[in-house]
């Protein structure tokens, strides 16, 4: 199998062994143990050593992993990305009957395409918190079957749609049909479930955050292999390209390299553990208090951020969206946005800085402004950015269907960014 083949294979198992950001730390945290990386806890005093590989979560669902530089306090070379994607969340009383039917109660999480959620197969996973002897425990969960599902309505009773567009109200046309109308609640059904595959009792259970997935595994498509579908791309292409550079990197570089993985990305990253917390500035300072806080600021002054996150390919039946002379495509090579608002961190002198390393790995590089008639998007850039004081810049694989439960990028995109980052991490 040809090493880009072999890659892609390996993101897409990634992608679907991680439904949700719970999932991917999961995942993540596995591969860098297996890699020699030790696990820190917040909560311990730290011994860190000059080449020592260590990572950290946060709430299970925001991740930092670092190999300290042979000069710790030299400077840091951070990767940025997020753990989270859209999705449907259920509600704390999920349950309800309704028509005959058995529903679950469910919230919007972050900005979803929401019509793509319909008449798909869907199922459960996240956290489940256990009543313990002495504290609470918490356990990932997973269900592997196909157990919920959001029907559309029939073109017959529904004449207009092709012409008006699918309009779905989210309180009242997107909970799930689970069952039909039975003698057991749906809540209790639910509980029976998780408790069957946790081996618990159903009474043992005092919390939830379940999210709706695609049972779909990912694929690569199209004549010559050159397309990946699947959910998820957003964001966790860019966090499995940013840790294979990081457990690639070798060398005994006098800079400390970092990556930082956060959620709620998707619902502003103001919280204890995304992008607007004090995570990252706190595991930068711990790298560094030996060295006294002057240093740790100096570092800061020499320090670089590259925020990884998808960018918008120009999609053909809908050009006119995209500024004519900024029109990335799948497959030619990761792209570089800026915007003159500061949706994105990206400066003149850090695009040129990103350039002259994808020229150093020989890949094309592309650039990305978004209409001036158009609102733009946003990244953990400007937030990090404002935060740390890091000269920034907002780079990613282009990809269409943005949000869409069931994504689409370039197969030939992933191997470029990971050489790209490579070359940042060895240089
Ligand atoms: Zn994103």
């Amino acid at each position: 199998m040809e090493k880009g083949n072999k890659t892609i294979r390996n993101l897409l198992g990634f992608i679907d062994r991680s439904p949700t950001p719970f999932h991917a730390v999961q995942e993540m945290t596995g591969t860098l143990s297996d890699k020699g990386f030790n696990e820190l806890k917040e909560t311990d005093a730290w011994n860190l050593v000059p080449n020592g590989r260590y990572f950290l979560t946060r709430n299970d669902s925001s991740l930092i992993a670092f190999v300290v530089g042979s000069k710790p306090c030299e400077k840091f070379k951070i990767i940025g990305a997020h753990t989270d994607s859209p999705n449907l969340r259920l509600k704390p009383n999920a349950g309800y009957a309704k028509n005959g039917y058995l529903q679950l109660g469910v919230e919007v999480y972050g900005g979803v395409l929401l019509s793509t959620w319909t008449d798909r197969d869907l199922s459960l996973a996240g956290r489940v918190i256990l009543a313990g002897k002495k504290k609470p425990i918490s356990k990932l969960i997973r269900f592997e079957q196909t157990l919920l599902r959001i029907p559309q309505l029939a073109i017959h009773l529904n004449r207009d749609v092709n012409k008006k567009g699918l309009i779905l109200n989210a309180q009242n046309h997107l909970p799930p049909i689970f069952s039909v109308q039975k003698k057991s609640a749906a809540d209790e059904i639910l509980k029976k479930m998780i408790s069957r595959e946790l081996k618990c009792r159903p009474a043992d259970i005092i919390g939830l955050e379940l999210s709706l997935y695609d049972t779909q595994p990912g694929t690569i498509a199209g004549p010559e292999g050159e397309f990946v579908f699947s959910g998820r791309l957003d964001n966790l292409a860019s966090c499995h390209s940013a840790m294979q550079a990081l457990t690639e990197s070798t060398t005994k570089d006098p800079a400390t390299r970092v990556i930082a993985f956060y959620d709620h990305e998707e619902v502003g990253s103001e919280t204890a553990q995304g992008a607007g917390s004090p995570f990252l500035k706190d595991v930068l300072e711990r790298i560094s208090l030996d060295e006294g806080r002057e240093s740790f600021l100096r570092a800061l002054a020499k320090s670089f951020f590259i925020s990884a996150d998808m960018a918008h390919a120009v999609h053909p039946n809908y050009a006119d969206k995209h500024d004519t002379e900024h029109m990335p495509l799948i497959n030619a090579g990761p792209v570089i946005k800026s915007n003159a608002g500061q949706r994105y961190a990206t400066d003149a002198v850090s695009s040129a800085w990103f350039e002259s390393l994808c020229r150093k790995a020989k890949i094309p590089v592309q650039k990305f402004v978004v209409r001036s008639d158009l609102g733009c998007g946003s990244t953990i850039g400007p937030i990090t950015a404002a935060n740390l004081g890091i000269r920034t810049v907002d780079v990613g694989n282009p990809m269409l269907s943005m949000h869409s439960i069931r994504e689409m990028a370039g197969a030939k995109d992933h191997l470029p960014l990971i050489k790209a980052f490579k070359e940042y991490f060895i240089a």
